[in-house]
């Protein structure tokens, strides 16, 4: 079984392609599931290159039902959506999810405070911070999310070495303090191939939080993190590689927030 969980779509405003150009893409390179998880809309910031808008929502949810029924013989498509987490819009952020019915919801940071740590443009601001003071405050957030109950999937969970600035200091007690409340939560990790396209060309997470997420009985799911069709599933073949090296044999699917495990 191979599924692609972390699919963005051009409503988002930084991502290329029709929605049907990525579920093409995906029959082609036979996946048996994909989900689109295209970026909820932002609501703490003014940011339309960030997410889709409110408005763009009904029309999102709506194409993926329509391309789940036109490609329901090739492929299984789910409903999913990549939700950002801070603390401040925990309360409204949890209103607004209920108003709709996903099939998973993928909690991610991308914030600290104001700041888009992850955003090429906003890169400089690296220089003028301790980089592990930013990694104690990126999985203090995490730790957060995942805390919220609100989300199914912790997306790329060290997004925060994404342009490859990394601490001295170890990151195990951050790894394992993080893994025990997914434990807690009972969610899963993604493992998301787009960190191989970033400066830092690595996989999210680290192996070694992953092998932490193992050793706890955390499922995974798969994601490409794809703004382009041609991303689909890209980089697999070295996901599926680090998991099976870690121990999985099986990964997560999701129907209307219920989780199952499959053989890989
Ligand atoms: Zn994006
Ligand atoms: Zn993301």
């Amino acid at each position: 079984m191979i599924i692609d969980y972390h699919i963005h779509t051009d409503l988002c405003g930084h991502a290329e392609g029709e929605m049907e150009e990525y579920v093409r893409s995906a029959v082609a390179k036979k996946m048996d599931e994909i989900g689109f998880s295209d970026h909820f809309p932002l609501f703490h910031v003014v940011a339309p290159d960030l997410s889709m808008s409110f408005d763009d929502l009904p029309a999102y949810i709506n194409k993926v039902r329509e391309l789940w029924n036109s490609y329901k013989k090739k492929i299984r498509i789910k409903l999913g959506i990549e939700v950002e987490y801070t603390a401040e819009i925990e309360k409204q952020t949890r209103e607004l999810l209920k108003g709709y019915s996903f099939d998973y919801i993928i909690g991610s940071t991308h914030f600290i405070g104001k700041w888009v740590f992850d955003h090429p443009d906003h890169k400089d601001e690296w220089e003028k911070r301790d980089v592990y003071r930013v990694y104690e405050e990126y999985f203090d957030q995490l730790c957060r999310m995942v805390s919220s109950g609100l989300f199914d999937i912790v997306g790329h969970a060290d997004l925060v070495k994404k342009f490859g600035y990394k601490p001295k200091q170890k990151l195990t007690a951050l790894y394992e303090k993080l893994a025990g409340l997914v434990k807690k939560q009972d969610m899963c990790v993604e493992i998301n191939t787009s960190g191989l396209r970033r400066p830092v060309k690595e996989i999210y997470p680290a192996e070694e939080l992953l092998k932490i997420c193992f050793e706890k009985g955390i499922p995974v799911t798969l994601g490409s993190d794809a703004h382009a069709p041609g991303d689909v599933a890209r980089d697999f073949d070295k996901a599926l590689a680090l998991i099976r090296r870690v121990g999985y044999r099986k990964i997560a699917v999701f129907s209307a927030r219920k989780r199952r495990l499959v053989r890989l």
